[in-house]
């Protein structure tokens, strides 16, 4: 992913007090690649890369955050707007039903993403969708929304592959009014390539049936041509929202940065699955994070941000520096990560915390803190600032004290040590960063 790439760069940057232009262009050397291997499409790269940098110059680095760090929020944050900001919502018509046009090339999805919003709109909104099959080119497209519908326990609205789309469409809207459905799907026809005849059908069919919504469902796994196929929807039909499908798969999610920033339309769906229930509603945040592949870095800065008291940081940090830690500042720690949330959960919002030596070893869960704070508390002072003394009869002392086994502190003295191990390997990291600028 793109942290993986910004690793490097952002270790030699660390320990700035501002962000200088030539950081900036140094990690955007790396963004503008892996965009470009996430497969977005170079003009709106070249434009991201101009916006981010304007921003993130100059900036005077959070106290929080190492400026790499603070180029990769900045990063986000651009990712984000460029997909919408926040997630857009579905059309209401004033009178129902709400008429929604699927539309796209074949084997895009379509048919599927039919089933599963009448599934979501059900589920979620609590509406009364009529499924309308308007695909009378392919002999099984009619007999497969049957079928989903049958799935998920709908009706399909059709009336065989001799009547035009155009009067399929219109007869499927009166019966819906007379049925009283309140949401209309209608699933049309694809072909391999954008045609004439496709295009001026789904026009006859618009001009007649005044859609409130033009929904293209477009194959994430395309890439540049799903791009490519919504600019030339958008701008021979409009359309007015797009779906994105197939993002199960190995794709890298670039098609939905593209597709945003090239037509202008929201992605309002994801599919995620060929099931009925693998379709969910857009956010522009998780699809940033899934392009930068860093996990969820950002939340969990916000989180150490509102939950670790500065001063008793800064303080922690000095230690880890001078390496003088001691168990009492390991219980410190503890309780105030304990206020963070499930311990297990911040580790997988650590990027590359998988990567680092030391950590899958500590296995600490919230319940066993409490374990961990008696074995503490039981050691004299002399044994918690200096753990090596502790030999085997002090540890048979304490575990007692405790309540706990023998086995558990032997365990928490080896955690322990491993912290020890892994702060040092964090702070020559640091050192050498800090040989390049002066650290505030
Ligand atoms: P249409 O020609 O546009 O109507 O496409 P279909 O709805 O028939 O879908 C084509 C194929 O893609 C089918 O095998 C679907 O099951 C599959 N498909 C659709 N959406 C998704 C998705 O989100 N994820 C996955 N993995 N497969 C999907
Ligand atoms: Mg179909």
């Amino acid at each position: 992913g793109l942290a993986d790439r910004l690793q490097s760069t952002m270790q030699k940057i660390r320990g700035k007090g501002k962000v200088t232009e030539s950081d900036v262009k140094e990690m955007m050397r790396e963004v503008r690649l892996a965009l470009l291997y996430a497969d977005v499409n170079l003009k709106v790269v070249k434009s991201f890369i101009k916006k981010v940098s304007e921003r993130a110059v100059g900036q005077e680095v959070m106290k929080s955050l190492t400026p790499g760090q603070q180029v990769i929020k900045v990063v986000k944050e651009e990712l984000t707007e460029l997909m919408g900001g926040e997630q857009s919502k579905i059309a209401v018509a004033s009178k129902p039903p709400t008429v929604i046009m699927m539309v796209g090339l074949q084997g895009a999805g379509k048919t599927t993403t039919t089933g599963k919003l009448a599934n979501l709109l059900r589920k979620k909104y609590n509406r009364k969708p009529l499924l309308v099959a308007a695909d009378i080119y392919r002999p099984a497209a009619i007999n497969q929304l049957q079928t989903l519908g049958k799935q998920i326990d709908m009706p399909v609205f059709s009336l065989g592959d001799k009547v035009s789309p155009v009067e399929i469409a219109t007869k499927a809207i009166e019966q819906a009014k007379a049925d009283h459905h309140d949401y209309v799907l209608i699933d049309t026809a694809g072909r391999l390539h954008i045609d004439e005849n496709l295009m001026d059908e789904l026009k006859s069919v618009k001009e007649n049936v005044k859609p409130d919504e033009i929904f293209l469902v477009v194959d994430a796994m395309t890439g540049q041509d799903a791009v490519n196929v919504a600019d030339s929807f958008n701008e021979q039909l409009g359309i007015t929202g797009v779906v994105l499908t197939k993002l199960d798969g190995d794709t890298r999610g670039g098609a939905a940065l593209s597709i945003r920033a090239v037509t202008n339309q929201p992605i309002k769906f994801i599919g995620l699955g060929e099931k009925m229930d693998a379709l969910e509603t857009f956010h522009p945040e998780r699809m940033a994070s899934r392009i930068l592949g860093m996990g969820d870095v950002l939340t969990l800065i916000e989180k150490a941000q509102a939950n670790v008291d500065e001063e008793k940081a800064r303080e922690l940090e000095k230690k880890m520096r001078t390496s003088s830690i001691t168990l009492d500042d390991f219980l410190e720690q503890l309780s105030q990560v304990k206020n963070m949330g499930p311990l297990d959960e911040l580790l997988k919002m650590m990027p590359g915390a998988n990567k680092m030596k030391g950590l899958n070893n500590l296995q600490i869960d919230d319940k066993q803190i409490a374990h961990v704070e008696a074995i503490i508390k039981s050691m004299t002072k002399k044994e918690k600032e200096d753990p090596d003394i502790i030999n085997a009869s002090r540890r048979r002392r304490i575990a007692k004290g405790s309540g706990r086994p023998v086995q558990e502190v032997n365990r928490l003295l080896k955690q322990f040590e491993e912290m020890k191990k892994m702060m040092k390997q964090m702070t020559n990291m640091q050192k050498k960063g800090k040989k390049k600028g002066g650290f505030k």
